[in-house]
């Protein structure tokens, strides 16, 4: 089933500099202790940050859902709460603080029971030979508020919709039944269920904060500066100009066919060496890799990256490398939506 969307006054998007994260997940925890904290969400991240190469979380999240050929949703699947999820994990922790200092048996810090995954499970294995090509990146990922929502068509009962506002895609959860078709449709897996109310629940894109004009917890708290916040039409907002501009902010997975509005600018990596430790100019992180999860337009992106980070290395200036390098964090951010105010 299709639903029919309509194009919202204004769309709201993130991108994402990956050359930038630093893996800290403050940006997981800042949203978690703002949103879902409820016993039924406890194994959720609406924002969650894993390694790759790797599994991600839940665990190979990019083998299931998106849309045919024909555009229609493909049948997904619910992932599962122990192997793919993993649960909010329990702790020694009394066993540890009761611990004598003295005592030759210390009782280290682990999980209860015996866990086989979690959100961070395989962070920083990545791949590749030391010190030839060893590698990873972080990949921080909320849902992407889609133009063409594969969570919305999946819903028998209309409790999903994207805001005229600003384009924000929410589950009305008064609708919801708990029919979690939703969460088998989302490629990205970034709807989820709760267990203790029975309903879908996801990423809200912080609207109560939008509708102040102030940006999304995921964003504000991040140290590293590399998430830029505002709206697609704003030609003077850094949105407008990472994405159209410069067109070096690009969707993940954009073969999934959902037009997502959260872009990420793809790693630049450090060049493999050679057996005598020689750099070879080839990029450690392989483009097959890279194009696996950006498409091809990854090439094109990377190409103008480099180009602009010369320039600026021969000390020519550079819009595009001064706006990445986010001098003033408030300029990441641009979110005057007087369209929006009409609107509430
Ligand atoms: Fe829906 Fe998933 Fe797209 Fe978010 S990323 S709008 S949950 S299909
Ligand atoms: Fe969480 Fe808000 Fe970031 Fe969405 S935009 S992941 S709700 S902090
Ligand atoms: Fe990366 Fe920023 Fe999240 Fe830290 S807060 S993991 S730097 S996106």
């Amino acid at each position: 089933m299709r639903y029919e969307v309509t194009t919202p006054k204004r769309q709201v998007a993130m991108v994402l500099d990956l050359n930038k994260c630093l893996g800290c997940h403050t940006c997981s925890v800042a949203c978690k202790k703002l949103w879902n904290t409820d016993s039924g969400t406890d194994y959720t991240y609406w924002n969650n940050v894993e390694t790759h190469p790797g599994r991600g979380f839940p665990a190979d999240w990019q083998q299931t859902g998106g849309r045919t050929a024909t555009g229609d949703v493909k049948q997904g699947k619910v992932p599962n709460l122990d192997t793919e999820y993993g649960r909010a994990w329990q702790f020694n922790h009394k066993n540890v603080i009761a611990t004598d200092a003295s005592s030759k048996k210390k009782d280290w810090l682990r999980p209860k029971g015996d866990p086989s995954w979690g959100p961070n499970w395989d962070e920083d294995e990545g791949t590749g030979t030391y010190p030839q090509d060893n590698h990873y990146f972080y990949l921080p990922r909320l849902c992407n508020h889609c133009a063409e929502p594969a969570c919305l068509d999946a819903c028998p009962r209309k409790a999903i919709y994207k805001r005229d506002e600003d384009g924000i895609v929410l589950v009305n959860q008064d609708r919801c039944h708990g029919y979690r078709f939703c969460v088998e449709a989302c490629p990205y897996k970034k709807v989820y269920f709760d267990h203790e109310r029975q309903v879908a629940a996801k990423c809200i894109f912080c609207m109560p904060r939008i509708e102040e004009e102030v940006a999304p917890a995921c964003a504000r708290q991040c140290p590293g500066r590399l998430r830029f916040v505002g709206y697609r039409d704003d030609e003077d907002g850094p949105i407008h100009k990472l994405v159209e501009k410069y067109k070096v902010a690009i969707p993940l997975h954009p073969e999934y066919g959902l037009k997502p509005n959260v872009f990420y600018v793809p790693p630049m990596s450090p060049p493999k060496l050679d057996d005598k430790g020689r750099p070879t100019g080839e990029s450690r992180i392989p483009m097959s890799y890279l194009e696996g999860l950006f498409g091809k337009e990854v090439h094109r992106s990377l190409e103008i990256l480099h180009a602009e980070r010369a320039k600026k290395k021969q000390g020519q200036s550079s819009e595009l490398m001064d706006l990445l390098i986010a001098y003033d964090w408030n300029d990441n951010f641009k979110l005057d939506n007087p369209k929006a105010r009409e609107v509430i």
